[in-house]
Protein backbone atom coordinates (compact mmCIF):
# COMPACT_ATOMS: atom_id res chain seq x y z
CA UNK A 1 0.00 0.00 0.00
CA UNK A 2 1.44 3.21 -1.37
CA UNK A 3 0.61 6.53 0.76
CA UNK A 4 -0.80 8.98 -1.46
CA UNK A 5 -1.34 12.06 0.74
CA UNK A 6 -2.36 13.14 4.37
CA UNK A 7 -4.86 15.91 4.66
CA UNK A 8 -7.73 17.50 7.08
CA UNK A 9 -10.26 16.11 5.23
CA UNK A 10 -10.97 13.33 2.62
CA UNK A 11 -14.16 14.08 0.17
CA UNK A 12 -15.18 10.59 -1.29
CA UNK A 13 -16.95 11.90 -4.68
CA UNK A 14 -16.85 14.97 -6.70
CA UNK A 15 -20.45 15.41 -7.42
CA UNK A 16 -21.19 19.09 -7.05
CA UNK A 17 -21.88 18.28 -3.20
CA UNK A 18 -18.49 16.66 -2.18
CA UNK A 19 -17.23 19.69 -4.12
CA UNK A 20 -18.75 22.39 -2.29
CA UNK A 21 -18.42 20.24 1.23
CA UNK A 22 -14.44 20.29 0.66
CA UNK A 23 -14.97 24.25 -0.77
CA UNK A 24 -16.50 25.08 2.69
CA UNK A 25 -13.91 23.24 4.28
CA UNK A 26 -10.90 24.64 2.60
CA UNK A 27 -12.46 28.07 2.70
CA UNK A 28 -11.96 27.36 6.74
CA UNK A 29 -8.65 26.89 6.30
CA UNK A 30 -8.51 22.98 5.56
CA UNK A 31 -6.20 20.77 3.51
CA UNK A 32 -8.66 19.14 1.55
CA UNK A 33 -8.49 16.35 -1.33
CA UNK A 34 -11.56 15.49 -3.18
CA UNK A 35 -11.77 11.73 -4.78
CA UNK A 36 -13.47 11.18 -7.87
CA UNK A 37 -13.87 7.92 -9.64
CA UNK A 38 -14.66 9.13 -12.97
CA UNK A 39 -12.19 11.53 -15.59
CA UNK A 40 -14.32 14.36 -14.94
CA UNK A 41 -15.80 15.94 -11.27
CA UNK A 42 -20.06 16.48 -11.50
CA UNK A 43 -21.43 13.43 -11.02
CA UNK A 44 -25.54 14.08 -12.65
CA UNK A 45 -23.86 17.64 -13.63
CA UNK A 46 -22.57 16.52 -16.71
CA UNK A 47 -22.21 17.99 -20.82
CA UNK A 48 -20.91 16.60 -23.74
CA UNK A 49 -21.45 15.88 -27.40
CA UNK A 50 -23.30 13.11 -27.00
CA UNK A 51 -25.06 13.28 -30.32
CA UNK A 52 -22.51 14.85 -32.62
CA UNK A 53 -19.22 17.50 -33.00
CA UNK A 54 -20.96 20.91 -32.05
CA UNK A 55 -23.64 20.37 -29.92
CA UNK A 56 -23.51 20.02 -26.54
CA UNK A 57 -25.62 18.00 -24.73
CA UNK A 58 -26.52 18.46 -20.76
CA UNK A 59 -26.58 14.59 -20.59
CA UNK A 60 -28.20 14.48 -17.17
CA UNK A 61 -29.51 17.26 -14.94
CA UNK A 62 -30.25 20.14 -17.01
CA UNK A 63 -32.21 23.11 -14.56
CA UNK A 64 -30.18 24.98 -12.35
CA UNK A 65 -32.56 26.99 -10.63
CA UNK A 66 -31.34 25.48 -7.38
CA UNK A 67 -27.77 26.45 -7.75
CA UNK A 68 -28.59 29.98 -8.60
CA UNK A 69 -30.98 30.04 -5.61
CA UNK A 70 -28.54 28.82 -2.79
CA UNK A 71 -26.33 29.73 -0.37
CA UNK A 72 -23.28 28.82 -2.21
CA UNK A 73 -24.11 31.02 -4.94
CA UNK A 74 -24.20 33.22 -2.78
CA UNK A 75 -21.00 32.77 -1.16
CA UNK A 76 -19.02 31.53 -4.19
CA UNK A 77 -21.08 32.98 -7.64
CA UNK A 78 -18.62 35.94 -7.91
CA UNK A 79 -15.52 33.31 -7.94
CA UNK A 80 -17.31 30.68 -9.69
CA UNK A 81 -17.80 33.70 -12.66
CA UNK A 82 -14.44 34.52 -12.43
CA UNK A 83 -13.60 30.42 -13.93
CA UNK A 84 -16.11 31.13 -16.63
CA UNK A 85 -19.61 29.84 -15.13
CA UNK A 86 -22.30 31.77 -16.62
CA UNK A 87 -25.64 31.10 -17.10
CA UNK A 88 -28.79 31.77 -19.87
CA UNK A 89 -32.02 32.44 -18.31
CA UNK A 90 -35.32 31.89 -20.02
CA UNK A 91 -38.50 34.23 -19.43
CA UNK A 92 -40.65 30.86 -20.70
CA UNK A 93 -39.83 28.88 -17.99
CA UNK A 94 -42.16 26.06 -18.65
CA UNK A 95 -45.30 24.22 -20.34
CA UNK A 96 -47.44 21.72 -21.13
CA UNK A 97 -48.94 20.22 -24.62
CA UNK A 98 -52.08 18.05 -24.88
CA UNK A 99 -54.08 16.28 -27.86
CA UNK A 100 -55.64 18.38 -30.54
CA UNK A 101 -53.16 21.02 -30.48
CA UNK A 102 -53.79 22.03 -26.84
CA UNK A 103 -50.97 23.60 -24.60
CA UNK A 104 -50.93 25.41 -21.18
CA UNK A 105 -47.89 27.48 -21.12
CA UNK A 106 -46.30 29.37 -18.19
CA UNK A 107 -44.53 32.27 -18.62
CA UNK A 108 -42.28 34.35 -15.98
CA UNK A 109 -44.95 37.35 -16.98
CA UNK A 110 -47.28 36.28 -14.11
CA UNK A 111 -50.42 38.30 -15.85
CA UNK A 112 -49.69 36.91 -18.82
CA UNK A 113 -49.99 33.28 -17.50
CA UNK A 114 -52.74 33.84 -15.69
CA UNK A 115 -54.25 35.50 -18.61
CA UNK A 116 -53.78 32.26 -20.97
CA UNK A 117 -55.32 29.80 -18.04
CA UNK A 118 -58.27 32.23 -17.91
CA UNK A 119 -58.96 31.61 -21.69
CA UNK A 120 -58.74 27.83 -21.42
CA UNK A 121 -60.77 27.82 -17.55
CA UNK A 122 -61.86 30.60 -15.33
CA UNK A 123 -61.59 27.69 -12.55
CA UNK A 124 -58.48 27.21 -13.86
CA UNK A 125 -56.71 31.08 -13.21
CA UNK A 126 -58.45 31.21 -9.78
CA UNK A 127 -56.66 28.38 -9.03
CA UNK A 128 -53.51 29.04 -9.99
CA UNK A 129 -53.91 32.61 -8.36
CA UNK A 130 -54.77 31.19 -4.93
CA UNK A 131 -52.16 28.49 -4.98
CA UNK A 132 -49.84 31.35 -5.92
CA UNK A 133 -51.02 32.97 -2.89
CA UNK A 134 -50.06 30.46 -0.98
CA UNK A 135 -46.63 29.49 -2.28
CA UNK A 136 -45.66 33.54 -2.03
CA UNK A 137 -47.47 33.33 1.76
CA UNK A 138 -45.15 29.72 2.46
CA UNK A 139 -42.23 29.85 0.18
CA UNK A 140 -40.04 31.98 2.45
CA UNK A 141 -40.72 29.24 5.20
CA UNK A 142 -40.15 26.64 2.59
CA UNK A 143 -37.23 27.35 1.54
CA UNK A 144 -35.71 28.76 4.81
CA UNK A 145 -36.31 24.81 5.64
CA UNK A 146 -34.69 23.23 2.86
CA UNK A 147 -31.58 25.36 3.50
CA UNK A 148 -31.66 23.92 7.12
CA UNK A 149 -30.27 20.88 8.58
CA UNK A 150 -33.34 18.56 9.79
CA UNK A 151 -33.92 18.50 12.50
CA UNK A 152 -31.68 21.43 13.51
CA UNK A 153 -32.15 24.70 15.85
CA UNK A 154 -32.73 26.86 12.40
CA UNK A 155 -35.36 24.09 10.95
CA UNK A 156 -37.20 24.92 14.66
CA UNK A 157 -36.82 28.50 14.00
CA UNK A 158 -38.58 28.36 10.33
CA UNK A 159 -41.00 26.60 12.06
CA UNK A 160 -41.56 29.11 14.56
CA UNK A 161 -41.50 32.41 12.50
CA UNK A 162 -44.24 30.47 10.35
CA UNK A 163 -46.35 30.19 13.87
CA UNK A 164 -45.49 34.28 14.86
CA UNK A 165 -46.84 35.35 11.51
CA UNK A 166 -49.31 32.53 10.53
CA UNK A 167 -50.33 31.41 13.45
CA UNK A 168 -51.97 27.55 13.84
CA UNK A 169 -54.58 28.24 10.70
CA UNK A 170 -51.70 28.57 8.50
CA UNK A 171 -48.94 25.78 10.04
CA UNK A 172 -52.25 23.63 9.72
CA UNK A 173 -52.94 24.98 5.73
CA UNK A 174 -49.39 24.28 4.83
CA UNK A 175 -49.01 20.81 6.68
CA UNK A 176 -52.30 20.02 4.54
CA UNK A 177 -51.25 21.33 1.07
CA UNK A 178 -47.25 19.00 1.88
CA UNK A 179 -49.20 16.25 2.95
CA UNK A 180 -51.28 15.80 -0.64
CA UNK A 181 -50.26 13.80 -3.38
CA UNK A 182 -50.11 15.97 -6.77
CA UNK A 183 -53.59 14.17 -7.56
CA UNK A 184 -55.08 16.05 -4.61
CA UNK A 185 -52.78 19.34 -5.24
CA UNK A 186 -54.70 19.36 -8.73
CA UNK A 187 -57.94 18.51 -7.75
CA UNK A 188 -58.09 21.27 -4.87
CA UNK A 189 -57.14 24.15 -7.00
CA UNK A 190 -57.34 23.34 -10.59
CA UNK A 191 -61.11 23.14 -12.88
CA UNK A 192 -59.52 21.63 -15.97
CA UNK A 193 -57.42 17.96 -16.39
CA UNK A 194 -55.02 19.79 -18.30
CA UNK A 195 -54.14 22.35 -15.21
CA UNK A 196 -53.90 19.46 -12.80
CA UNK A 197 -51.67 17.60 -15.03
CA UNK A 198 -49.15 20.38 -15.14
CA UNK A 199 -49.23 20.12 -10.87
CA UNK A 200 -48.65 16.32 -11.11
CA UNK A 201 -45.87 16.21 -13.98
CA UNK A 202 -43.77 18.24 -11.69
CA UNK A 203 -44.24 15.72 -9.30
CA UNK A 204 -42.73 13.35 -11.51
CA UNK A 205 -39.23 14.86 -11.70
CA UNK A 206 -39.03 13.28 -8.26
CA UNK A 207 -40.78 9.66 -7.99
CA UNK A 208 -43.90 11.07 -6.59
CA UNK A 209 -46.53 9.66 -8.77
CA UNK A 210 -49.78 11.14 -8.85
CA UNK A 211 -51.38 8.86 -5.85
CA UNK A 212 -48.19 9.57 -3.54
CA UNK A 213 -48.80 11.41 -0.74
CA UNK A 214 -46.21 14.00 -0.16
CA UNK A 215 -45.79 14.78 -3.78
CA UNK A 216 -47.64 18.20 -3.64
CA UNK A 217 -44.50 20.13 -1.97
CA UNK A 218 -42.43 20.05 -5.20
CA UNK A 219 -44.63 21.30 -7.55
CA UNK A 220 -45.63 23.65 -5.66
CA UNK A 221 -42.47 25.35 -5.32
CA UNK A 222 -41.49 24.65 -8.96
CA UNK A 223 -44.29 25.84 -10.44
CA UNK A 224 -44.10 29.18 -8.90
CA UNK A 225 -39.97 29.55 -8.20
CA UNK A 226 -39.84 28.74 -12.11
CA UNK A 227 -42.41 31.29 -13.12
CA UNK A 228 -40.75 33.73 -11.15
CA UNK A 229 -36.72 33.13 -12.00
CA UNK A 230 -37.70 31.89 -15.42
CA UNK A 231 -35.35 28.73 -16.37
CA UNK A 232 -31.47 28.64 -16.13
CA UNK A 233 -29.28 26.49 -17.60
CA UNK A 234 -25.43 26.69 -17.75
CA UNK A 235 -24.06 28.72 -20.67
CA UNK A 236 -21.90 26.36 -22.72
CA UNK A 237 -22.89 22.69 -20.95
CA UNK A 238 -23.77 22.08 -17.48
CA UNK A 239 -19.76 20.44 -16.94
CA UNK A 240 -18.73 24.37 -16.48
CA UNK A 241 -20.90 24.42 -12.81
CA UNK A 242 -18.31 21.78 -11.59
CA UNK A 243 -15.75 22.88 -13.47
CA UNK A 244 -15.83 26.43 -11.74
CA UNK A 245 -16.44 24.33 -8.09
CA UNK A 246 -13.05 22.44 -8.80
CA UNK A 247 -11.47 25.63 -10.07
CA UNK A 248 -12.01 27.84 -6.51
CA UNK A 249 -11.54 24.97 -4.33
CA UNK A 250 -8.05 24.79 -6.19
CA UNK A 251 -7.50 28.34 -5.83
CA UNK A 252 -8.12 27.73 -2.37
CA UNK A 253 -5.35 25.23 -1.62
CA UNK A 254 -7.69 22.07 -2.39
CA UNK A 255 -6.89 18.83 -4.20
CA UNK A 256 -9.17 17.23 -6.86
CA UNK A 257 -7.97 14.17 -7.84
CA UNK A 258 -10.05 12.38 -11.60
CA UNK A 259 -9.82 8.78 -11.57
CA UNK A 260 -9.29 7.47 -8.35
CA UNK A 261 -12.09 5.09 -6.96
CA UNK A 262 -12.46 4.97 -3.47
CA UNK A 263 -13.01 1.34 -2.15
CA UNK A 264 -12.60 1.20 1.55
CA UNK A 265 -13.23 3.85 4.14
CA UNK A 266 -10.48 2.95 7.00
CA UNK A 267 -10.71 3.24 10.63
CA UNK A 268 -9.06 3.20 13.74
CA UNK A 269 -10.21 2.60 17.21
CA UNK A 270 -13.66 3.12 15.73
CA UNK A 271 -13.11 6.13 13.95
CA UNK A 272 -12.63 6.99 10.07
CA UNK A 273 -8.83 8.15 9.44
CA UNK A 274 -8.60 7.73 6.14
CA UNK A 275 -9.82 6.22 2.71
CA UNK A 276 -8.06 3.69 0.70
CA UNK A 277 -8.54 3.51 -3.52
CA UNK A 278 -8.58 1.13 -5.80
CA UNK A 279 -5.24 1.04 -7.37
CA UNK A 280 -3.78 0.59 -3.39
CA UNK A 281 -3.08 3.82 -2.23
CA UNK A 282 -4.21 4.84 0.74
CA UNK A 283 -5.26 8.79 2.25
CA UNK A 284 -5.10 10.22 5.56
CA UNK A 285 -7.62 12.40 7.18
CA UNK A 286 -6.45 13.52 9.96
CA UNK A 287 -10.38 15.28 10.88
CA UNK A 288 -12.57 13.96 8.80
CA UNK A 289 -13.85 11.54 6.02
CA UNK A 290 -16.72 12.37 3.64
CA UNK A 291 -18.39 10.60 1.39
CA UNK A 292 -20.42 11.98 -1.05
CA UNK A 293 -22.94 8.75 -2.16
CA UNK A 294 -25.72 6.79 -0.77
CA UNK A 295 -26.12 4.58 2.29
CA UNK A 296 -25.87 1.53 0.78
CA UNK A 297 -22.62 2.18 -1.11
CA UNK A 298 -21.38 3.35 2.51
CA UNK A 299 -22.05 1.00 5.06
CA UNK A 300 -22.34 -2.56 3.01
CA UNK A 301 -19.31 -1.48 0.55
CA UNK A 302 -17.03 1.40 1.81
CA UNK A 303 -16.88 0.18 5.35
CA UNK A 304 -16.18 -2.97 6.73
CA UNK A 305 -18.67 -5.40 7.89
CA UNK A 306 -17.18 -4.67 12.14
CA UNK A 307 -17.32 -1.20 11.56
CA UNK A 308 -21.37 -0.90 11.45
CA UNK A 309 -23.22 -1.47 13.91
CA UNK A 310 -25.59 -4.66 12.84
CA UNK A 311 -28.68 -1.91 12.94
CA UNK A 312 -27.46 0.28 10.82
CA UNK A 313 -26.51 -1.71 8.68
CA UNK A 314 -30.38 -3.44 8.56
CA UNK A 315 -31.19 0.12 7.70
CA UNK A 316 -29.14 0.55 4.72
CA UNK A 317 -30.16 -2.45 3.00
CA UNK A 318 -33.85 -1.04 3.91
CA UNK A 319 -32.91 2.15 2.19
CA UNK A 320 -35.15 2.86 -1.02
CA UNK A 321 -34.59 3.75 -4.21
CA UNK A 322 -37.21 5.48 -6.89
CA UNK A 323 -38.03 3.96 -10.21
CA UNK A 324 -35.42 4.37 -13.11
CA UNK A 325 -35.00 7.57 -15.73
CA UNK A 326 -33.81 7.02 -19.24
CA UNK A 327 -32.46 9.46 -21.36
CA UNK A 328 -32.85 11.08 -25.09
CA UNK A 329 -30.89 13.72 -26.46
CA UNK A 330 -31.30 15.02 -29.98
CA UNK A 331 -29.42 16.93 -32.50
CA UNK A 332 -31.74 18.53 -34.56
CA UNK A 333 -32.24 20.63 -37.90
CA UNK A 334 -34.48 23.17 -36.44
CA UNK A 335 -36.49 23.34 -33.68
CA UNK A 336 -39.44 21.05 -32.53
CA UNK A 337 -42.61 21.78 -34.75
CA UNK A 338 -45.24 21.79 -31.84
CA UNK A 339 -48.53 21.01 -33.15
CA UNK A 340 -49.68 23.60 -30.43
CA UNK A 341 -47.56 26.27 -31.91
CA UNK A 342 -44.19 27.78 -32.98
CA UNK A 343 -43.97 29.90 -29.65
CA UNK A 344 -43.85 26.89 -28.03
CA UNK A 345 -39.95 25.48 -29.00
CA UNK A 346 -39.26 28.78 -26.83
CA UNK A 347 -39.83 27.17 -23.34
CA UNK A 348 -37.31 26.01 -21.57
CA UNK A 349 -39.41 22.46 -20.82
CA UNK A 350 -42.33 21.16 -22.46
CA UNK A 351 -44.11 18.26 -20.24
CA UNK A 352 -46.14 15.71 -22.59
CA UNK A 353 -47.90 13.55 -20.25
CA UNK A 354 -50.99 13.88 -21.35
CA UNK A 355 -53.21 13.49 -18.60
CA UNK A 356 -52.94 12.50 -14.41
CA UNK A 357 -54.24 9.07 -14.76
CA UNK A 358 -51.81 8.08 -17.62
CA UNK A 359 -48.86 9.69 -15.12
CA UNK A 360 -50.54 7.19 -12.25
CA UNK A 361 -50.36 4.16 -15.02
CA UNK A 362 -46.95 4.76 -16.24
CA UNK A 363 -45.34 5.49 -12.31
CA UNK A 364 -47.29 2.00 -11.38
CA UNK A 365 -45.91 0.45 -14.56
CA UNK A 366 -42.58 1.32 -14.06
CA UNK A 367 -42.55 0.03 -10.12
CA UNK A 368 -43.94 -3.07 -11.48
CA UNK A 369 -41.11 -3.70 -13.72
CA UNK A 370 -43.10 -2.87 -17.04
CA UNK A 371 -42.09 -0.27 -19.58
CA UNK A 372 -44.06 2.03 -19.80
CA UNK A 373 -47.13 2.61 -22.42
CA UNK A 374 -47.25 5.81 -22.61
CA UNK A 375 -44.12 7.56 -20.12
CA UNK A 376 -43.84 11.12 -19.11
CA UNK A 377 -41.60 13.11 -21.92
CA UNK A 378 -39.90 16.02 -20.22
CA UNK A 379 -38.76 17.93 -23.20
CA UNK A 380 -35.77 20.44 -21.93
CA UNK A 381 -35.23 22.61 -24.92
CA UNK A 382 -31.52 23.74 -23.98
CA UNK A 383 -30.71 25.30 -27.15
CA UNK A 384 -33.47 27.83 -26.81
CA UNK A 385 -32.15 28.36 -23.68
CA UNK A 386 -28.66 29.04 -24.61
CA UNK A 387 -28.38 28.50 -28.24
CA UNK A 388 -24.20 28.24 -28.29
CA UNK A 389 -25.14 24.58 -27.70
CA UNK A 390 -25.65 24.45 -30.83
CA UNK A 391 -24.37 25.22 -34.76
CA UNK A 392 -26.62 27.96 -36.16
CA UNK A 393 -30.14 26.90 -36.99
CA UNK A 394 -29.76 23.56 -35.01
CA UNK A 395 -31.06 22.43 -31.68
CA UNK A 396 -30.27 20.04 -28.94
CA UNK A 397 -33.26 18.88 -27.11
CA UNK A 398 -32.82 16.64 -23.78
CA UNK A 399 -35.53 14.81 -23.43
CA UNK A 400 -35.86 13.24 -19.40
CA UNK A 401 -38.77 9.68 -19.56
CA UNK A 402 -40.05 9.01 -16.37
CA UNK A 403 -40.80 7.09 -15.17
CA UNK A 404 -38.63 3.71 -16.05
CA UNK A 405 -37.79 0.28 -14.53
CA UNK A 406 -34.63 -0.22 -13.07
CA UNK A 407 -35.32 -3.74 -14.45
CA UNK A 408 -36.88 -4.90 -16.90
CA UNK A 409 -40.24 -7.85 -16.56
CA UNK A 410 -41.93 -6.93 -19.17
CA UNK A 411 -43.70 -4.07 -21.81
CA UNK A 412 -47.22 -2.91 -20.64
CA UNK A 413 -48.20 -2.59 -24.42
CA UNK A 414 -47.31 -6.01 -25.07
CA UNK A 415 -44.72 -4.95 -27.90
CA UNK A 416 -41.21 -5.42 -26.67
CA UNK A 417 -40.58 -8.79 -26.08
CA UNK A 418 -36.91 -7.84 -24.34
CA UNK A 419 -36.15 -8.11 -20.83
CA UNK A 420 -32.64 -6.74 -21.12
CA UNK A 421 -31.62 -2.78 -21.45
CA UNK A 422 -29.29 -2.98 -24.23
CA UNK A 423 -31.96 -5.31 -26.61
CA UNK A 424 -34.98 -2.57 -25.42
CA UNK A 425 -33.62 0.66 -25.59
CA UNK A 426 -34.21 0.91 -29.15
CA UNK A 427 -37.70 -0.02 -29.31
CA UNK A 428 -38.21 2.14 -26.21
CA UNK A 429 -37.08 4.98 -28.58
CA UNK A 430 -39.20 4.47 -30.96
CA UNK A 431 -42.19 4.67 -28.70
CA UNK A 432 -40.67 7.61 -27.18
CA UNK A 433 -40.12 9.33 -30.39
CA UNK A 434 -43.53 8.51 -31.86
CA UNK A 435 -44.94 10.07 -28.74
CA UNK A 436 -42.81 13.17 -29.40
CA UNK A 437 -44.13 12.88 -33.03
CA UNK A 438 -47.98 12.90 -32.17
CA UNK A 439 -47.35 16.26 -30.29
CA UNK A 440 -44.96 17.61 -32.79
CA UNK A 441 -45.64 16.08 -36.44
CA UNK A 442 -42.56 16.59 -38.37
CA UNK A 443 -40.07 16.16 -35.46
CA UNK A 444 -38.83 12.82 -36.81
CA UNK A 445 -37.71 14.14 -39.93
CA UNK A 446 -35.75 16.96 -37.84
CA UNK A 447 -33.52 14.58 -36.02
CA UNK A 448 -30.05 14.27 -37.44
CA UNK A 449 -28.99 11.88 -34.51
CA UNK A 450 -30.10 10.87 -31.09
CA UNK A 451 -28.71 9.34 -28.37
CA UNK A 452 -30.20 7.35 -25.36
CA UNK A 453 -28.80 6.51 -22.26
CA UNK A 454 -30.86 3.25 -19.98
CA UNK A 455 -31.15 3.67 -16.11
CA UNK A 456 -28.58 1.36 -16.42
CA UNK A 457 -25.92 3.77 -18.31
CA UNK A 458 -27.02 6.56 -16.13
CA UNK A 459 -25.75 3.89 -12.84
CA UNK A 460 -23.02 2.84 -15.04
CA UNK A 461 -21.69 6.81 -15.06
CA UNK A 462 -22.37 7.78 -11.54
CA UNK A 463 -23.04 5.24 -9.29
CA UNK A 464 -25.14 7.07 -6.69
CA UNK A 465 -27.69 6.60 -9.61
CA UNK A 466 -28.95 3.08 -8.06
CA UNK A 467 -31.37 1.49 -10.89
CA UNK A 468 -31.13 4.57 -13.03
CA UNK A 469 -32.99 6.05 -10.17
CA UNK A 470 -31.74 10.18 -11.09
CA UNK A 471 -33.02 11.15 -7.77
CA UNK A 472 -30.40 9.08 -5.73
CA UNK A 473 -33.46 7.40 -3.45
CA UNK A 474 -36.82 7.77 -2.96
CA UNK A 475 -38.03 11.34 -1.46
CA UNK A 476 -41.56 9.60 -0.29
CA UNK A 477 -42.64 10.85 3.46
CA UNK A 478 -41.13 7.77 4.77
CA UNK A 479 -37.63 9.02 4.17
CA UNK A 480 -37.86 12.47 3.34
CA UNK A 481 -37.26 15.29 5.89
CA UNK A 482 -36.13 14.22 9.05
CA UNK A 483 -36.00 10.54 8.33
CA UNK A 484 -33.68 11.49 5.31
CA UNK A 485 -31.27 9.23 4.88
CA UNK A 486 -32.76 6.99 7.71
CA UNK A 487 -34.82 7.12 10.33
CA UNK A 488 -32.76 7.56 13.47
CA UNK A 489 -29.55 8.65 11.09
CA UNK A 490 -30.65 12.49 9.98
CA UNK A 491 -27.93 14.83 9.17
CA UNK A 492 -24.73 14.32 8.23
CA UNK A 493 -22.88 12.38 10.74
CA UNK A 494 -22.85 8.67 10.59
CA UNK A 495 -22.57 5.60 12.71
CA UNK A 496 -19.03 6.38 12.66
CA UNK A 497 -17.30 9.06 14.45
CA UNK A 498 -15.14 10.93 12.21
CA UNK A 499 -17.13 10.00 9.05
CA UNK A 500 -20.00 11.91 7.41
CA UNK A 501 -22.33 11.22 4.33
CA UNK A 502 -23.12 14.22 2.23
CA UNK A 503 -25.17 14.25 -1.07
CA UNK A 504 -28.76 14.02 -2.76
CA UNK A 505 -29.20 10.89 -0.49
CA UNK A 506 -29.28 13.51 2.66
CA UNK A 507 -31.42 15.75 3.32
CA UNK A 508 -32.74 18.33 1.84
CA UNK A 509 -32.25 15.66 -1.23
CA UNK A 510 -31.41 15.52 -5.09
CA UNK A 511 -31.36 18.91 -7.41
CA UNK A 512 -28.21 21.00 -7.68
CA UNK A 513 -29.21 22.81 -4.48
CA UNK A 514 -25.58 22.55 -3.16
CA UNK A 515 -27.31 22.44 0.11
CA UNK A 516 -26.07 19.32 1.66
CA UNK A 517 -22.58 19.75 0.67
CA UNK A 518 -22.85 22.72 2.83
CA UNK A 519 -24.49 21.67 5.79
CA UNK A 520 -22.14 18.70 5.84
CA UNK A 521 -19.15 21.02 6.12
CA UNK A 522 -21.20 23.68 8.80
CA UNK A 523 -21.75 20.20 10.47
CA UNK A 524 -17.74 18.49 10.60
CA UNK A 525 -16.68 22.46 11.42
CA UNK A 526 -18.88 22.32 14.62
CA UNK A 527 -17.95 18.80 15.60
CA UNK A 528 -14.24 19.48 15.76
CA UNK A 529 -15.19 23.13 17.59
CA UNK A 530 -16.65 21.03 20.20
CA UNK A 531 -13.91 18.25 20.47
CA UNK A 532 -11.28 20.91 20.13
CA UNK A 533 -13.67 22.65 23.20
CA UNK A 534 -13.77 19.01 25.16
CA UNK A 535 -10.43 18.30 24.49
CA UNK A 536 -9.30 21.37 25.86
CA UNK A 537 -11.19 21.14 28.86
CA UNK A 538 -9.82 17.65 29.48
CA UNK A 539 -6.25 19.17 29.27
CA UNK A 540 -7.43 21.42 31.68
CA UNK A 541 -8.04 18.88 33.87
CA UNK A 542 -5.15 16.45 33.45
CA UNK A 543 -2.59 18.87 32.12
C1 LIG B 1 -31.10 12.43 -15.56
C2 LIG B 1 -31.09 13.40 -14.42
C3 LIG B 1 -31.71 14.63 -14.55
C4 LIG B 1 -31.71 15.54 -13.49
N1 LIG B 1 -32.24 16.79 -13.69
C5 LIG B 1 -32.03 17.74 -12.74
C6 LIG B 1 -32.28 19.10 -13.05
O1 LIG B 1 -32.62 19.45 -14.19
N2 LIG B 1 -32.09 20.02 -12.05
C7 LIG B 1 -31.66 19.64 -10.80
O2 LIG B 1 -31.53 20.51 -9.93
N3 LIG B 1 -31.37 18.35 -10.52
C8 LIG B 1 -31.52 17.40 -11.46
N4 LIG B 1 -31.14 16.11 -11.22
C9 LIG B 1 -30.67 15.74 -9.87
C10 LIG B 1 -29.26 16.24 -9.57
O3 LIG B 1 -28.47 16.23 -10.73
C11 LIG B 1 -28.60 15.39 -8.50
O4 LIG B 1 -29.46 15.26 -7.40
C12 LIG B 1 -27.28 16.01 -8.04
O5 LIG B 1 -26.39 16.18 -9.12
C13 LIG B 1 -26.64 15.14 -6.98
O6 LIG B 1 -25.40 15.70 -6.66
P1 LIG B 1 -24.45 15.01 -5.59
O7 LIG B 1 -23.26 15.87 -5.45
O8 LIG B 1 -25.20 14.70 -4.36
O9 LIG B 1 -24.01 13.58 -6.20
P2 LIG B 1 -23.66 13.05 -7.62
O10 LIG B 1 -23.93 14.04 -8.67
O11 LIG B 1 -24.36 11.74 -7.73
O12 LIG B 1 -22.10 12.84 -7.57
C14 LIG B 1 -21.49 11.82 -6.83
C15 LIG B 1 -20.09 11.59 -7.37
O13 LIG B 1 -19.42 10.66 -6.55
C16 LIG B 1 -18.66 9.80 -7.37
N5 LIG B 1 -18.40 8.57 -6.61
C17 LIG B 1 -19.33 7.71 -6.12
N6 LIG B 1 -18.73 6.70 -5.47
C18 LIG B 1 -17.39 6.94 -5.52
C19 LIG B 1 -16.24 6.26 -5.00
N7 LIG B 1 -16.35 5.11 -4.31
N8 LIG B 1 -15.03 6.79 -5.23
C20 LIG B 1 -14.88 7.96 -5.92
N9 LIG B 1 -15.94 8.62 -6.45
C21 LIG B 1 -17.18 8.12 -6.24
C22 LIG B 1 -19.50 9.61 -8.59
O14 LIG B 1 -18.77 9.18 -9.70
C23 LIG B 1 -20.09 11.02 -8.77
O15 LIG B 1 -19.25 11.80 -9.59
C24 LIG B 1 -31.11 15.19 -12.26
C25 LIG B 1 -30.48 13.95 -12.13
C26 LIG B 1 -30.44 13.08 -13.20
C27 LIG B 1 -29.71 11.77 -13.06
Amino acid sequence: MTTAGSYDAVVIGGGHNGLVAALYLARAGWSVAVLERNATVGGAIASGEATLPGFVHDLYSTNQNLFLGSRTYADFGSDLSRHGLRFRTTDHPYANVFPDGLSMRVHSDYERTLGQLAQHDSGDAEGFAGLYQQYRQFAPYLFGLYGSAVPSSAAVRQVLDLLRHHGLRGARELTHTLLMSTRELGTTWFATREAQAMAACWGMHLDFGPDVAGGAMFPLLEMFADMENGMSVVEGGAQRLPQALAAVLAELGGEVRTGAEVDRVLCSNGRAVGVRCVDGSTLTARRAVIANVGPPALYQRLLECEQVPAQVRRASRGYLYGPGTMMLHLALEGPLPWAAGSGLADFGYVHVAPYVDDLARTYTESQAGLLPTEPLLIVGQTSAVDPTRAPAGHHVVWIQIRTMPSVIRGDAAGAIPHTGWPEAVEPMTDRVLAKLEQYAPGSGSRIVRATAYTPQDLESADPNLVGGDSVAGSHHLSQNFFFRPMSGHSGYRTAVPGLYLTGAATWPGAGNNATSGRLTARQVLKDVRLRGGSWAARKRRHP
